[in-house]
């Protein structure tokens, strides 16, 4: 039996949970994790990858600077996991980078060993990411879960499946959920915070329309973040 975003959503709509969520959230926003736009027309708005354009903007990657809140997703996540009654596991892999300094804190607070992955070169006709593990591989069998920053569409989990399909996938967790999960990455899955996000396609962007700038956040971080 597998726990969808869907299904821990619904598992949280009690109100004490919502309040828990909602602190995370408050929490990686008060330290520039989590980039909100302010409503303001200087103030730029980010543009996605994906060539959308946002009113949120997640500087995941940038926690590792604050080892002591790190520490404490890491906890959080721990109780979740073992609140859901998850199978223990035997290692930790996190997807590079932002999701490995994450499992290297979550593999400590569960008391097991942390795998460091590296992501190969893909070849256009690979629809996943593809990892392999940097110096060692685990046992095969071993009981595993997945760590990453940001999850989006649920792709890079699909990703670590597959690459490491020699171990049993325990569950993944991410920090964030963006909430576009698209793909069915077929096991548990907990995130800390699901904020709210709109994107827009650049033609119908209500920020273009008020004179707001579209910036890729990462290349113009300064004027994102004050
Ligand atoms: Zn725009």
């Amino acid at each position: 039996m597998y726990f969808y975003v869907t299904d821990v959503l619904c598992k949280w709509k009690d109100k004490q949970k919502e309040v828990k969520m909602r602190d995370w959230e408050k929490l990686l926003e008060e330290n520039k994790i989590i980039w909100r736009h302010d409503g303001n027309e200087k103030t730029p708005h980010a543009l996605l990858q994906s060539g959308l354009h946002s009113d949120v903007f997640f500087f995941a990657d940038e926690l590792v600077y604050h080892p002591s809140l790190l520490k404490r997703v890491s906890e959080r996540l721990c109780t979740l996991i073992k609140k859901q009654g998850w199978d223990k596991p035997d290692v930790v892999v996190g997807a590079p980078f932002g999701g490995a300094y994450l499992a290297v804190f979550l593999a400590a607070e569960l008391g097991v060993d942390y795998v460091p992955v590296e992501k190969l070169e893909c070849n256009s006709d690979d629809s996943f990411d593809r990892f392999a593990p940097e110096r060692f591989q685990p046992k095969e069998g071993s009981k595993v879960i997945f760590v990453d920053d940001v999850s989006t569409t649920g792709s890079t989990f699909v990703g670590l499946r597959r690459s490491f399909s020699n171990l049993q996938p325990a569950g993944a967790v991410s920090i964030i959920c963006r909430g576009r999960q698209t793909v069915d990455i077929c096991m548990p899955f907990i995130a800390l915070a699901y904020p709210e996000v709109s994107e827009y396609s650049p033609d119908k962007c209500p920020l273009c329309a008020m004179d707001s700038q579209a910036l890729k956040p990462k290349l113009h971080r300064d004027k994102f973040i004050k």
